[in-house]
Parts: structure tokens; C-alpha cells; sequence
């Protein structure tokens, strides 16, 4: 422990969000770095616990030493510190963006919890910068080929640790670019797109190949000594209006998907909210993600629509510490709504009962309807908003049909390609991991999944298992 009175003395600070008023005026990163002296402050805040809940099973799936490198990054030795950060975490520029940072809650400071997510993120940005992340080039080759199906946080994980033990790695990845949700979901406010590729270019420089527009099957996986399946939990929950076939309603990846695209490529986005009403369907962080896409492409209104009552400010009875608490949050694309349209853009206890179109199919309104604590709809409650653009962010349903067929498997009554003893394992040579697996969840634990599927693939190949 660097600062024995560190967290009396320093109070919690977080790398601050630029103001409302210029983050809405591009797609660019939402944060500003805190200045190097103040990031060691922060580091000094950890108390190395006897008991460290942060880098527990509750706290951090990787299980990040998080006491030890804060204790390495209060006494500026930041190279050390990330040393100790890459022996647990593969790709920190991730999680230290997107985590919701689980450690945080869980650790002994509570509400006041060491920003260990900012933490990492300096760590390895400082290694970037002053050049002291280099490829690692493995010493020695196993003569064993892995195919790794599906470029997500699962798969870069598993190809990469794979690629370490020696195997050779290629990446089949069915979009045009690799990463996955990370490429195409997560808005490029909260992932700059460059932060992944240049992550990307140092696999390729390490040894992995990567062939994207391609979408693998059994016979692709037939070719190599092992195949991870890393496809994702992408089939999206459908209250029913996606089916109708009104123009201007789509599923929120789809949409976030050609935001990021025309960001990256040019062109006209066909799924643009400009000029348009936006009812987003769900309350949950995918949906705040396209509120906030919405609003940089010059929407007329947004709102979020949640069926669930608003949580409650406090922690219940029921979700105590050091569990993540099921609070009320406001996350950065309402923030953004609020400051732009004068309220918070989520109406609980709310939702779509049904649509209006134009003679040509076009959506121009939709009927909400407020909802009972059964979620039954209340009669007399509907109401008509204008609405030219419906995002359905409903949740996923699990592994996609195509991919399940692909490979002749089915999946679990929840969606899930989850072997029956609780491993990575499927059959003969195929392995499978992250949300594929374990159903929608998130960066850090399709990280670990990967990692732990490499393993158990390594195992395999090496004739271990
Ligand atoms: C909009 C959105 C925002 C999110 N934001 C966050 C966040 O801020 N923080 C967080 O922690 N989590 C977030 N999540 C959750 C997180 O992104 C996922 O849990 C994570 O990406 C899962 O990783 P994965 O590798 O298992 O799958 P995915 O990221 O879904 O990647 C699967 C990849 O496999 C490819 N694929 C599928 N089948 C085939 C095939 N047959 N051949 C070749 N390729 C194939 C797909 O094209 C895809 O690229 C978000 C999710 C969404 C939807």
C-alpha cells in the first residue's frame, strides 16, 4: 500500500466528460485524461485490502492484481504497474474505456471507490505512447493451427493468448471489419474505432491472421487442428414491431451498426435519425447508447422507453455490497438528452402498444401505453407521439440462427451454446466462448471467457486433455 492515508486525504476524482455542448458536436471521445499527478493520487486512494473484493469474482473477471498496481502507479512506476495490469488483462484500452468498472463497486471504499477503471486506462495508454507495448513475437511455433471463429472482445482474447502458447491463429470474422459489439455496437464516443484497429495491427504484427467477410462453418473449422467459437449472443428480442415491416423501425445493433460504418466509410446512412421523432424501446445501456447516436445525427426528439418501474436511488435490501447495485443511473447519451431537451429522455413503466404508417408503409407515429406492475398494459393510458424512427432495444435472445446452423448445434432453452458440464468444450475440436456461450453480457467477462477457452483448447491441442 503506497499511501497509508491516501483515501482520507484525496477525494475520488474520474477523468471528466467534455461538456454536453461539445460532445454532441462529434462522435469523439467523451473523456478527458486526468493530468499524470492526479492519476497517482488517485492510485494512492487504494487502501490494499486484506481481503481484495475489487479483483474477486464479484469485483473483476479477469481477476486483475488492481492493489499492486496502484500501489506500482502511486510510486511512478508506471512501466511496472502495467507489467503487472498485462499479466491478467489483454487489451486494457478496452476495458479501461467500456467497463462498467465492476472492481469499483466492489471495492472497501464503496460509492467512493478507487477509479480504478481511469487507473488502467493511463497505464496503458502511457504504454502506447512512450512505445513499451511492442509485438510479442512467440519463440517458439507448436505447429498446431486454431481457428477462431468470430473477432469480439471472446475472440481477440482467445486468438491472442492462443497465438502465445505458440499455436498458429487465424481470426474468421463475417462483417467487414473485425471486433465485434466492440466494432459495431459500441457507439465510437465511448471506443474511438482507431483504439481497436490499432490493437488489430499489433495482432497481425504478433502473428494472427484475420479474414474478414467471412462467415465460417463446420467445414471451415473442419480445416484446423482446433476451432473457438466466439459468434456472440446477437439475436435480437423482437416485441413484435421489427416483424410488421414499417419503414423506420429497426434493432438498435443494426442501426448502431451503420452509424459506425458511415462514420468510418462515408456515404448516406439510410438509418440517419436527422430530422426524425426517435422512440428507443428499452432502458438499458444499449438503448441509451442509440439515444445518444441520435441526438449527433440531429434527431427532433429522443426518448427511451423502459417497462420496468425507475430503480431505486438507493441499494435495497435484497443487493448489498460488494454486488453491483441495481440503482438508478444516468448514463452519458441521457445526460446529453436532458441537457438538449430540458428532461431526462426514459419514461418507465411504459411501452409501444402499436404503430401508425403512412399510405406507403412509412412509419409516422407510434401509440405508447403505460403498464401495470404485472407489465399489463393500462386501458385508457395510450397516447400518440410522432415517431419516424422506432430502435428496438429489447435485449438479445441469444446465439444467431445462422451460426447455430452453420454448425449443426443447438442451443439451450436460454439462447446459449453452453456445454452440459460447464466448459468451453462442445465436441471433437470445437471449443466455444463469451456471450455465444454465456449469453449478452459484457467486455470484461467475454475477455475472461476467451482467455479461459484458449486454455482449454491449448490443453486439447497439446494432447493434455
Ligand atoms: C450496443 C451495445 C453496447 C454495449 N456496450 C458495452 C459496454 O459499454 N461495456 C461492456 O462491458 N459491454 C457492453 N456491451 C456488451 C458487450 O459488447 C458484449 O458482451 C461483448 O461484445 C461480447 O463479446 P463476444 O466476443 O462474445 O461477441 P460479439 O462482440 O458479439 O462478437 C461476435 C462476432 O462474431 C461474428 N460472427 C458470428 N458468427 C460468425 C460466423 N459464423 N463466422 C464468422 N464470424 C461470425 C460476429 O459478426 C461478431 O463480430 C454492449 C453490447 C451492445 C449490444
Amino acid at each position: 500500500m503506497g499511501k497509508t492515508t491516501g483515501f482520507l486525504e484525496y477525494a475520488r476524482a474520474e477523468d471528466p466528460f467534455r461538456s454536453e455542448d461539445k460532445r454532441l458536436k462529434d462522435h469523439d471521445s467523451l473523456h478527458v485524461p486526468l493530468p499524470e499527478d492526479e492519476r497517482r493520487r488517485q492510485a494512492a486512494r487504494c487502501m490494499n485490502c486484506g481481503v481484495p473484493f475489487c479483483q474477486s469474482d464479484f469485483g473483476c473477471p479477469l481477476h486483475n492484481l488492481i492493489p499492486e498496481w496502484n500501489d506500482l502507479l502511486f510510486r511512478g512506476r508506471e512501466r511496472e504497474a502495467l507489467e503487472r495490469l498485462l499479466m491478467t488483462a489483454p487489451f486494457p484500452e478496452f476495458t479501461g474505456r467500456v467497463c462498467p468498472a465492476l472492481c469499483e463497486k466492489a471495492c472497501n471504499l464503496a460509492e467512493e471507490g478507487v477509479t480504478n477503471r481511469d487507473n488502467e486506462l493511463y497505464l496503458i495508454e502511457t504504454g502506447f505512447s512512450k512505445g513499451w507495448i511492442r509485438p510479442r513475437i512467440p519463440p517458439v511455433r507448436t505447429g498446431k493451427t486454431a481457428a477462431v471463429i468470430g473477432s469480439g472482445p471472446s475472440g481477440l482474447a482467445c486468438a491472442d493468448l492462443l497465438n502465445q502458447m505458440g499455436h498458429t491463429v487465424t481470426v474468421f470474422e463475417k462483417a467487414d471489419r473485425p471486433g465485434g459489439l466492440l466494432m459495431y455496437g459500441i457507439p465510437n464516443m465511448k471506443l474511438p474505432k482507431e483504439i481497436l484497429q490499432r490493437r488489430i495491427l499489433l495482432m497481425e504484427e504478433e502473428g494472427i491472421r484475420f479474414r474478414t467477410d467471412a462467415a465460417a462453418g463446420s467445414e471451415t473449422a473442419e480445416a484446423f487442428d482446433a476451432a473457438v467459437l466466439c459468434g456472440g449472443a446477437r439475436e435480437p428480442r423482437d416485441p413484435g414491431f421489427a416483424r410488421q415491416g414499417a419503414k423506420g423501425v429497426c434493432f438498435a445493433v443494426d442501426y448502431l451498426t451503420e452509424s459506425t460504418r458511415t462514420l468510418l466509410s462515408g456515404g448516406d446512412n439510410a438509418l440517419s435519425a436527422r430530422d426524425r421523432h426517435v422512440i428507443v424501446l428499452g432502458g438499458g445501456d444499449t438503448g441509451n447508447d442509440c439515444v445518444a447516436t441520435a441526438l449527433r445525427q440531429g434527431c427532433a426528439s429522443v426518448s427511451q422507453l423502459e417497462m420496468l418501474p425507475a430503480p431505486p436511488q438507493k441499494r435495497a435490501a435484497g443487493n448489498p455490497w460488494p454486488q453491483w447495485p441495481r440503482t438508478l443511473r444516468t448514463d452519458y447519451g441521457q445526460a446529453e438528452a436532458a441537457f438538449v431537451q430540458g428532461k431526462d429522455p426514459r419514461v418507465y413503466e411504459t411501452t409501444v402498444n402499436s404503430l401508425v404508417t403512412d399510405g406507403q408503409g412509412r412509419l409516422t407515429a407510434a401509440v405508447t401505453v403505460r403498464l401495470d406492475s404485472s407489465r399489463r398494459p393500462i386501458p385508457g393510458t395510450e397516447e400518440e407521439h410522432p415517431c419516424g424512427l422506432l430502435l428496438i432495444a429489447a435485449g438479445f435472445i441469444g446465439c444467431d440462427r445462422e451460426t447455430k446452423s452453420a454448425f449443426g448445434l443447438e442451443a439451450d432453452s436460454r439462447g446459449r451454446l453452453m456445454p452440459a458440464d460447464g466448459s468451453h468444450h462442445l465436441c471433437g475440436k470445437l471449443f466455444v466462448s463469451g456471450d455465444m456461450r454465456t449469453g449478452q453480457s459484457l467486455v470484461v467477462r467475454a475477455l475472461a471467457d476467451g482467455r479461459e477457452a484458449a486454455r482449454e483448447a491449448d490443453a486439447f491441442l497439446s494432447g493434455k486433455r
